[in-house]
Protein backbone atom coordinates (compact mmCIF):
# COMPACT_ATOMS: atom_id res chain seq x y z
CA UNK A 1 0.00 0.00 0.00
CA UNK A 2 1.46 3.36 -1.28
CA UNK A 3 -0.05 7.16 -0.16
CA UNK A 4 0.28 8.48 -3.88
CA UNK A 5 2.60 11.27 -4.12
CA UNK A 6 2.05 15.03 -3.93
CA UNK A 7 0.57 16.48 -7.05
CA UNK A 8 3.63 17.75 -9.22
CA UNK A 9 2.01 21.38 -10.02
CA UNK A 10 4.41 24.00 -8.46
CA UNK A 11 7.94 25.02 -8.85
CA UNK A 12 8.77 27.09 -5.92
CA UNK A 13 7.67 28.55 -3.14
CA UNK A 14 8.91 32.27 -2.31
CA UNK A 15 8.77 34.50 0.62
CA UNK A 16 9.59 38.18 -0.71
CA UNK A 17 10.95 40.80 1.33
CA UNK A 18 8.55 39.43 4.69
CA UNK A 19 8.82 41.40 7.71
CA UNK A 20 6.92 40.90 10.49
CA UNK A 21 7.16 42.91 13.72
CA UNK A 22 5.26 42.13 17.08
CA UNK A 23 4.94 45.20 18.45
CA UNK A 24 5.23 48.78 16.15
CA UNK A 25 8.45 49.93 18.22
CA UNK A 26 10.04 46.60 18.64
CA UNK A 27 12.90 45.48 16.08
CA UNK A 28 10.87 43.03 13.78
CA UNK A 29 11.41 39.23 14.72
CA UNK A 30 11.63 38.53 10.98
CA UNK A 31 13.37 41.56 8.04
CA UNK A 32 12.63 42.02 4.78
CA UNK A 33 13.44 38.13 4.22
CA UNK A 34 13.76 36.86 0.90
CA UNK A 35 13.72 33.04 0.59
CA UNK A 36 12.87 30.22 -2.30
CA UNK A 37 12.01 26.80 -1.92
CA UNK A 38 12.70 24.93 -5.18
CA UNK A 39 9.92 21.80 -5.18
CA UNK A 40 12.09 18.58 -3.69
CA UNK A 41 14.17 20.66 -1.37
CA UNK A 42 14.69 19.90 2.10
CA UNK A 43 15.64 23.39 3.60
CA UNK A 44 16.46 23.71 7.35
CA UNK A 45 16.30 27.20 8.86
CA UNK A 46 18.78 27.46 11.50
CA UNK A 47 19.81 29.34 14.01
CA UNK A 48 19.57 30.32 17.66
CA UNK A 49 16.51 30.95 20.06
CA UNK A 50 15.00 33.97 19.27
CA UNK A 51 16.01 34.62 15.68
CA UNK A 52 13.01 34.64 14.15
CA UNK A 53 12.91 30.73 12.80
CA UNK A 54 9.35 29.72 13.87
CA UNK A 55 8.00 33.53 12.94
CA UNK A 56 9.07 32.48 9.21
CA UNK A 57 7.16 29.65 9.35
CA UNK A 58 4.41 30.79 11.32
CA UNK A 59 4.20 33.86 8.39
CA UNK A 60 4.09 30.94 5.70
CA UNK A 61 1.52 28.57 7.44
CA UNK A 62 -0.49 31.77 7.68
CA UNK A 63 -0.74 31.68 11.89
CA UNK A 64 0.77 35.17 11.91
CA UNK A 65 -0.12 38.46 9.46
CA UNK A 66 3.35 39.68 7.94
CA UNK A 67 4.12 43.15 8.63
CA UNK A 68 5.26 43.58 5.00
CA UNK A 69 5.91 41.68 1.80
CA UNK A 70 4.56 38.57 0.57
CA UNK A 71 3.88 34.83 -0.32
CA UNK A 72 3.49 33.34 -3.34
CA UNK A 73 3.51 29.84 -4.57
CA UNK A 74 4.82 30.14 -8.80
CA UNK A 75 1.85 33.07 -9.51
CA UNK A 76 -0.09 32.72 -6.40
CA UNK A 77 -0.41 34.47 -3.73
CA UNK A 78 -0.98 32.58 -0.59
CA UNK A 79 -0.15 35.02 1.99
CA UNK A 80 -3.98 36.46 1.56
CA UNK A 81 -5.19 32.99 2.15
CA UNK A 82 -6.21 31.22 5.00
CA UNK A 83 -3.92 28.78 6.82
CA UNK A 84 -6.41 25.66 5.29
CA UNK A 85 -5.97 26.74 1.58
CA UNK A 86 -2.36 27.12 1.67
CA UNK A 87 -1.58 23.63 1.04
CA UNK A 88 0.71 22.76 3.44
CA UNK A 89 1.17 19.99 6.00
CA UNK A 90 2.51 21.46 9.23
CA UNK A 91 4.19 19.40 11.96
CA UNK A 92 5.22 20.90 15.62
CA UNK A 93 7.23 20.53 18.52
CA UNK A 94 4.80 19.40 20.92
CA UNK A 95 2.42 17.22 18.30
CA UNK A 96 -0.86 18.78 18.42
CA UNK A 97 -2.84 16.16 18.42
CA UNK A 98 -5.93 16.39 19.88
CA UNK A 99 -6.28 13.98 23.58
CA UNK A 100 -9.76 12.64 23.45
CA UNK A 101 -9.44 11.61 19.29
CA UNK A 102 -8.31 8.31 18.47
CA UNK A 103 -5.07 8.07 16.46
CA UNK A 104 -7.18 7.46 12.99
CA UNK A 105 -9.29 10.17 14.29
CA UNK A 106 -6.43 12.40 14.82
CA UNK A 107 -5.00 11.62 11.60
CA UNK A 108 -8.16 12.35 9.28
CA UNK A 109 -8.69 15.82 11.04
CA UNK A 110 -7.37 17.57 8.15
CA UNK A 111 -9.62 15.81 5.64
CA UNK A 112 -12.49 16.46 7.23
CA UNK A 113 -11.58 19.81 7.21
CA UNK A 114 -11.21 20.00 3.76
CA UNK A 115 -14.52 17.87 3.52
CA UNK A 116 -13.33 14.98 2.19
CA UNK A 117 -15.92 12.06 1.89
CA UNK A 118 -15.99 9.43 5.13
CA UNK A 119 -14.65 6.48 3.19
CA UNK A 120 -12.10 8.29 1.39
CA UNK A 121 -11.12 9.84 4.86
CA UNK A 122 -10.38 6.63 6.76
CA UNK A 123 -8.18 4.81 3.66
CA UNK A 124 -5.53 8.10 3.68
CA UNK A 125 -5.73 8.07 7.04
CA UNK A 126 -4.89 4.42 7.27
CA UNK A 127 -2.19 5.12 4.64
CA UNK A 128 -0.44 7.89 6.09
CA UNK A 129 -0.47 5.55 9.00
CA UNK A 130 0.99 2.62 7.13
CA UNK A 131 3.75 4.92 6.04
CA UNK A 132 5.06 5.76 9.80
CA UNK A 133 4.58 2.10 11.05
CA UNK A 134 1.79 2.89 13.27
CA UNK A 135 -1.15 0.98 11.30
CA UNK A 136 -1.72 -1.41 14.17
CA UNK A 137 -2.51 1.40 16.61
CA UNK A 138 -4.75 3.50 15.03
CA UNK A 139 -8.04 2.61 17.46
CA UNK A 140 -5.53 3.69 20.31
CA UNK A 141 -5.80 7.15 21.81
CA UNK A 142 -2.57 9.35 22.18
CA UNK A 143 -2.10 8.97 25.34
CA UNK A 144 -1.05 5.32 25.07
CA UNK A 145 1.78 5.65 23.15
CA UNK A 146 5.30 6.90 23.31
CA UNK A 147 6.84 10.33 22.64
CA UNK A 148 8.37 8.97 19.66
CA UNK A 149 5.06 7.23 18.29
CA UNK A 150 2.83 10.19 18.83
CA UNK A 151 5.46 12.41 17.53
CA UNK A 152 4.61 9.69 13.97
CA UNK A 153 0.95 10.55 13.99
CA UNK A 154 1.49 14.35 13.90
CA UNK A 155 3.72 13.25 10.91
CA UNK A 156 1.09 11.08 9.57
CA UNK A 157 -1.45 13.42 10.29
CA UNK A 158 1.02 16.19 7.94
CA UNK A 159 1.04 13.50 4.90
CA UNK A 160 -2.47 12.28 4.92
CA UNK A 161 -3.49 15.76 3.35
CA UNK A 162 -0.68 15.12 0.74
CA UNK A 163 0.13 18.46 0.93
CA UNK A 164 3.27 19.89 -1.94
CA UNK A 165 5.03 21.42 0.99
CA UNK A 166 5.95 20.23 4.47
CA UNK A 167 6.57 22.72 6.96
CA UNK A 168 8.36 21.50 10.50
CA UNK A 169 9.12 23.66 13.67
CA UNK A 170 11.71 21.48 15.86
CA UNK A 171 9.82 18.13 15.61
CA UNK A 172 12.12 16.38 17.56
CA UNK A 173 13.29 18.60 20.18
CA UNK A 174 10.63 17.03 22.63
CA UNK A 175 11.70 13.45 21.96
CA UNK A 176 14.98 11.73 24.39
CA UNK A 177 18.03 11.56 22.13
CA UNK A 178 18.12 8.00 20.37
CA UNK A 179 14.50 8.17 19.61
CA UNK A 180 15.41 11.69 18.11
CA UNK A 181 18.22 10.13 15.81
CA UNK A 182 15.57 7.20 14.54
CA UNK A 183 13.07 9.82 13.81
CA UNK A 184 15.37 11.76 12.10
CA UNK A 185 16.41 8.81 9.75
CA UNK A 186 12.32 8.50 9.57
CA UNK A 187 11.80 11.94 8.28
CA UNK A 188 14.54 11.72 6.10
CA UNK A 189 13.44 8.18 4.76
CA UNK A 190 9.52 9.78 3.50
CA UNK A 191 11.02 12.83 2.26
CA UNK A 192 12.77 10.86 0.08
CA UNK A 193 10.18 8.39 -1.06
CA UNK A 194 7.47 10.38 -1.06
CA UNK A 195 9.28 12.97 -2.77
CA UNK A 196 8.37 16.05 -0.46
CA UNK A 197 9.26 19.62 -0.47
CA UNK A 198 10.11 20.67 3.58
CA UNK A 199 11.05 23.52 5.54
CA UNK A 200 12.26 22.39 8.68
CA UNK A 201 13.20 24.66 11.55
CA UNK A 202 15.41 23.71 13.44
CA UNK A 203 18.33 25.30 15.67
CA UNK A 204 20.26 22.18 16.24
CA UNK A 205 23.35 22.10 13.75
CA UNK A 206 23.46 18.25 13.23
CA UNK A 207 19.93 17.89 12.37
CA UNK A 208 20.00 20.02 9.91
CA UNK A 209 23.49 19.16 8.69
CA UNK A 210 22.00 15.70 8.11
CA UNK A 211 17.93 16.33 7.07
CA UNK A 212 18.87 19.43 5.07
CA UNK A 213 19.67 19.83 0.85
CA UNK A 214 20.06 23.28 1.44
CA UNK A 215 20.81 25.42 5.13
CA UNK A 216 19.61 28.93 5.63
CA UNK A 217 20.55 30.72 8.48
CA UNK A 218 18.84 33.66 10.61
CA UNK A 219 20.29 36.00 12.32
CA UNK A 220 18.21 38.29 14.27
CA UNK A 221 15.43 38.36 11.18
CA UNK A 222 18.15 38.36 9.00
CA UNK A 223 19.35 35.87 6.06
CA UNK A 224 22.86 35.44 7.01
CA UNK A 225 24.08 32.88 5.16
CA UNK A 226 22.69 30.08 2.75
CA UNK A 227 23.98 27.21 1.16
CA UNK A 228 24.37 23.53 1.07
CA UNK A 229 25.29 21.69 4.42
CA UNK A 230 28.64 20.77 2.55
CA UNK A 231 29.35 24.91 1.66
CA UNK A 232 28.33 26.12 5.11
CA UNK A 233 29.85 23.34 7.12
CA UNK A 234 33.40 24.23 5.25
CA UNK A 235 33.28 28.34 4.51
CA UNK A 236 30.94 29.61 7.05
CA UNK A 237 30.25 33.22 5.66
CA UNK A 238 31.07 35.05 9.84
CA UNK A 239 32.11 34.21 12.98
CA UNK A 240 28.30 33.71 13.83
CA UNK A 241 27.68 30.97 11.53
CA UNK A 242 30.68 29.25 12.53
CA UNK A 243 29.83 28.95 16.07
CA UNK A 244 26.89 26.92 14.67
CA UNK A 245 28.91 24.75 12.33
CA UNK A 246 31.39 23.08 15.34
CA UNK A 247 33.91 26.30 15.79
CA UNK A 248 33.68 26.03 19.13
CA UNK A 249 37.12 28.19 19.74
CA UNK A 250 35.88 31.60 19.10
CA UNK A 251 37.98 34.39 20.17
CA UNK A 252 38.87 37.86 19.29
CA UNK A 253 42.53 38.42 17.64
CA UNK A 254 44.92 40.99 16.12
CA UNK A 255 46.02 40.96 12.61
CA UNK A 256 49.73 41.14 12.74
CA UNK A 257 50.37 41.41 9.02
CA UNK A 258 48.88 40.10 5.28
CA UNK A 259 50.14 38.83 2.60
CA UNK A 260 48.71 36.27 0.20
CA UNK A 261 48.58 32.97 1.85
CA UNK A 262 50.51 34.12 4.76
CA UNK A 263 48.68 36.56 7.41
CA UNK A 264 49.73 35.97 10.35
CA UNK A 265 46.97 36.64 13.12
CA UNK A 266 48.32 37.40 17.24
CA UNK A 267 45.47 36.04 19.70
CA UNK A 268 44.60 38.20 22.53
CA UNK A 269 46.59 36.57 25.04
CA UNK A 270 49.99 36.81 22.77
CA UNK A 271 49.98 33.48 20.56
CA UNK A 272 50.85 34.16 16.89
CA UNK A 273 49.06 31.72 14.37
CA UNK A 274 50.24 31.72 10.87
CA UNK A 275 49.29 31.36 7.73
CA UNK A 276 45.57 31.84 8.69
CA UNK A 277 43.02 31.52 6.27
CA UNK A 278 40.86 35.05 5.71
CA UNK A 279 37.48 33.70 5.62
CA UNK A 280 35.96 37.18 4.73
CA UNK A 281 37.43 39.94 2.88
CA UNK A 282 37.92 43.83 4.69
CA UNK A 283 40.65 41.98 7.10
CA UNK A 284 43.11 44.16 7.57
CA UNK A 285 46.88 44.50 9.12
CA UNK A 286 46.24 45.88 12.39
CA UNK A 287 42.68 44.98 12.47
CA UNK A 288 40.56 43.23 15.65
CA UNK A 289 39.15 39.97 13.96
CA UNK A 290 37.14 37.12 15.34
CA UNK A 291 39.61 33.87 14.96
CA UNK A 292 37.45 30.63 14.70
CA UNK A 293 39.08 26.85 15.00
CA UNK A 294 37.24 23.42 15.51
CA UNK A 295 38.38 21.56 18.46
CA UNK A 296 38.77 18.43 16.08
CA UNK A 297 41.67 20.81 14.31
CA UNK A 298 44.04 21.45 17.40
CA UNK A 299 46.47 19.02 17.67
CA UNK A 300 48.36 18.04 20.73
CA UNK A 301 52.02 17.97 19.53
CA UNK A 302 52.60 21.02 17.71
CA UNK A 303 54.14 18.50 14.36
CA UNK A 304 54.96 20.21 11.20
CA UNK A 305 51.55 22.44 11.38
CA UNK A 306 53.91 25.54 12.13
CA UNK A 307 52.00 26.88 14.70
CA UNK A 308 52.73 26.14 18.40
CA UNK A 309 49.95 26.96 21.04
CA UNK A 310 51.01 26.47 24.82
CA UNK A 311 48.39 25.40 26.68
CA UNK A 312 47.77 23.46 29.84
CA UNK A 313 44.82 20.65 29.99
CA UNK A 314 42.55 21.83 32.76
CA UNK A 315 39.12 19.09 32.24
CA UNK A 316 39.47 15.55 29.84
CA UNK A 317 36.49 14.06 29.47
CA UNK A 318 36.69 10.57 28.46
CA UNK A 319 34.17 10.04 24.99
CA UNK A 320 34.75 6.47 24.05
CA UNK A 321 36.91 7.52 20.72
CA UNK A 322 38.29 10.37 21.51
CA UNK A 323 38.98 12.81 24.58
CA UNK A 324 37.40 16.14 25.04
CA UNK A 325 40.04 18.26 26.27
CA UNK A 326 39.69 22.30 27.86
CA UNK A 327 43.40 23.68 27.86
CA UNK A 328 44.18 27.07 29.12
CA UNK A 329 46.28 29.40 27.02
CA UNK A 330 46.34 32.38 29.33
CA UNK A 331 44.03 33.82 32.12
CA UNK A 332 41.29 34.66 29.98
CA UNK A 333 41.50 31.87 27.66
CA UNK A 334 40.30 28.48 26.79
CA UNK A 335 40.99 26.10 24.14
CA UNK A 336 38.17 22.97 23.67
CA UNK A 337 39.98 19.98 21.35
CA UNK A 338 39.20 16.56 21.01
CA UNK A 339 42.42 13.89 20.78
CA UNK A 340 43.14 10.31 20.92
CA UNK A 341 46.46 11.15 22.77
CA UNK A 342 46.71 9.78 26.52
CA UNK A 343 46.00 13.81 28.05
CA UNK A 344 45.90 14.02 31.83
CA UNK A 345 44.86 17.28 33.64
CA UNK A 346 47.65 19.64 34.22
CA UNK A 347 49.67 17.91 31.06
CA UNK A 348 51.25 21.27 29.55
CA UNK A 349 50.57 20.86 25.99
CA UNK A 350 52.01 22.15 22.59
CA UNK A 351 48.98 22.46 20.03
CA UNK A 352 48.84 23.06 16.43
CA UNK A 353 47.02 23.67 14.62
CA UNK A 354 46.78 23.56 10.26
CA UNK A 355 47.07 27.53 9.10
CA UNK A 356 44.27 26.69 6.12
CA UNK A 357 42.24 25.78 9.34
CA UNK A 358 42.03 28.92 11.31
CA UNK A 359 39.64 30.94 10.32
CA UNK A 360 39.43 34.79 10.05
CA UNK A 361 36.74 37.28 10.34
CA UNK A 362 36.27 40.84 10.83
CA UNK A 363 35.31 41.48 14.23
CA UNK A 364 31.60 40.15 14.69
CA UNK A 365 30.79 42.76 17.23
CA UNK A 366 33.30 45.23 16.48
CA UNK A 367 35.08 43.39 19.94
CA UNK A 368 35.90 40.30 19.08
CA UNK A 369 32.87 38.86 20.31
CA UNK A 370 30.14 36.71 18.71
CA UNK A 371 26.75 35.31 20.05
CA UNK A 372 27.54 32.27 22.03
CA UNK A 373 25.25 29.12 19.99
CA UNK A 374 22.27 28.57 21.61
P1 LIG B 1 13.00 31.29 17.04
O1 LIG B 1 11.96 30.42 16.45
O2 LIG B 1 14.22 31.43 16.18
O3 LIG B 1 13.34 30.93 18.45
P2 LIG B 1 10.91 33.29 17.16
O4 LIG B 1 10.42 33.45 15.77
O5 LIG B 1 10.11 32.46 18.09
O6 LIG B 1 12.43 32.79 17.12
O7 LIG B 1 11.08 34.73 17.83
C1 LIG B 1 11.71 35.82 17.16
C2 LIG B 1 11.55 37.07 18.01
O8 LIG B 1 10.17 37.45 18.08
C3 LIG B 1 12.00 36.91 19.45
O9 LIG B 1 12.61 38.11 19.86
C4 LIG B 1 10.72 36.66 20.20
O10 LIG B 1 10.81 37.11 21.52
C5 LIG B 1 9.71 37.47 19.41
N1 LIG B 1 8.36 36.85 19.43
C6 LIG B 1 8.03 35.62 18.99
N2 LIG B 1 6.71 35.38 19.13
C7 LIG B 1 6.18 36.49 19.69
C8 LIG B 1 4.86 36.88 20.09
N3 LIG B 1 3.81 36.07 19.93
N4 LIG B 1 4.71 38.13 20.62
C9 LIG B 1 5.75 38.97 20.78
N5 LIG B 1 7.01 38.67 20.42
C10 LIG B 1 7.26 37.46 19.89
Amino acid sequence: MTVSKPAVDFEKLSMRGVTRSYAKSATPALSNLDLELARGEFVALLGPSGCGKSTALACLAGLQPLSNGSIWRDDVRLDTLPPEKRGFGMVFQNYALFPHLSVQKNVEFGLSMRRVPKAQRQERAMRALTLVQLHEHAAKLPSQLSGGQQQRVAIARALAIEPEIVLMDEPLSNLDAALRIEMRTEIKRLYQERGLTVLYVTHDQEEALSLATRLVVLRKGVLEQTGTPQEVYTNPASAYVAGFMGYRNLFSAKVESTGPGKDTAVLAHGTVVHGVRKAASGVAAGAEVSVAIRPEDLIVGAGSTGNSIKAVAEVVEYHGRELSVQARTGPDTVLHLKTNEPVVAGAVLDLGVAPERVLVYPADNGDGTVEPRA
